[in-house]
């Protein structure tokens, strides 16, 4: 899946997920544009231009779309960057709820309507929403999560109706759960090793098997595949 000279956007580009889509995008010729809130401290070189931006801040968040709808034509958009609140509903703040809208939808939503008329120009391209498992299922104290990753699914089927006269096929991916350094950091071995246990493949995703799915979707093999959400969770949801 060769991606030569194409340009592409990987928001959440300095860790996780995020980080392995770059790493492949670049292995296969991608010049890789990503984003964080700022540009991390070791730089593997996956990504050739930064952007730092904050997706709470609309200011932040305004100035970049400005900023990538006057660069037009990138070939691929990866909306990566997300974050998740776990907490009650009885415990969630209006801050909570603005902040969790602001990153996981709003972001999206604006950064594509930013870069569709660059896309059209060049003839069409490729848009990949990071969705989660938790927008097809839940599970306690995910409300806000789900709200917002199931909104991104939506959106993502709404805007390959819209977008497909142009050739611009959109879809969503929602990975279950993925061995990243945060995974690592927030759950002990044992666990993990119960998470995995409820997983009919037994183990977590790797960021590459991730990432290869992302891929799969913005190359040249994909050209009739769109507004589907694709689940890559190891059979998790179909148990
Ligand atoms: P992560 O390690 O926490 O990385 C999140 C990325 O988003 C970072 O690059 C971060 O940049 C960026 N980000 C966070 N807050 C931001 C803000 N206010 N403005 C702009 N960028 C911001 O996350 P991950 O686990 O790789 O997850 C990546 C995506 O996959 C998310 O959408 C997540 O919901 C989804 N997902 C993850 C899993 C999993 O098991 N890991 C499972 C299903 C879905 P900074 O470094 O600057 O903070």
């Amino acid at each position: 899946m060769k991606m030569d000279g194409k340009r592409v956007l990987v928001t959440g580009a300095s860790r996780g997920i995020g980080e392995g889509i770059a790493r492949h995008f670049h292995q296969r010729g991608a010049y890789v544009y990503g984003t964080a809130t700022s540009k991390p401290d070791e730089d593997f070189g996956f990504v050739s231009e930064w952007f730092e931006t904050d997706f709470s801040n609309r200011d932040s968040l305004s100035q970049f779309c400005t900023t990538l709808g006057e660069m037009k034509g990138f070939d691929v958009c990866v909306n990566n960057a997300g974050i998740n609140i776990i907490k009650p509903l009885d415990q969630i703040e209006c801050e909570d709820y603005s902040r969790i809208q602001k990153i996981n939808l709003e972001a999206p939503y604006k950064i594509i309507r930013s870069l569709v008329p660059g896309m059209r120009t060049l003839g069409g391209g490729k848009i990949i929403n990071v969705a989660s498992i938790w927008s097809t299922i839940s599970k306690t104290y995910r409300s806000l999560y789900s709200t917002t990753k199931a909104g991104l699914v939506g959106m993502t089927k709404a805007m390959a109706v819209e977008f497909a006269k142009d050739n611009i096929l959109v879809n969503a991916i929602s990975p279950g759960f993925t061995m990243t350094d945060l995974t690592k950091k927030s759950l002990s071995e044992e666990q993990m090793d119960e998470l995995a246990n409820t997983v009919p493949l037994g183990r977590f995703a790797t960021v590459d098997e991730i990432a290869q799915v992302i891929l799969f979707l913005a190359s040249d093999y994909n050209s009739y595949l769109t507004g589907q959400n694709i689940v890559v969770d190891g059979g998790f949801t179909i148990v």
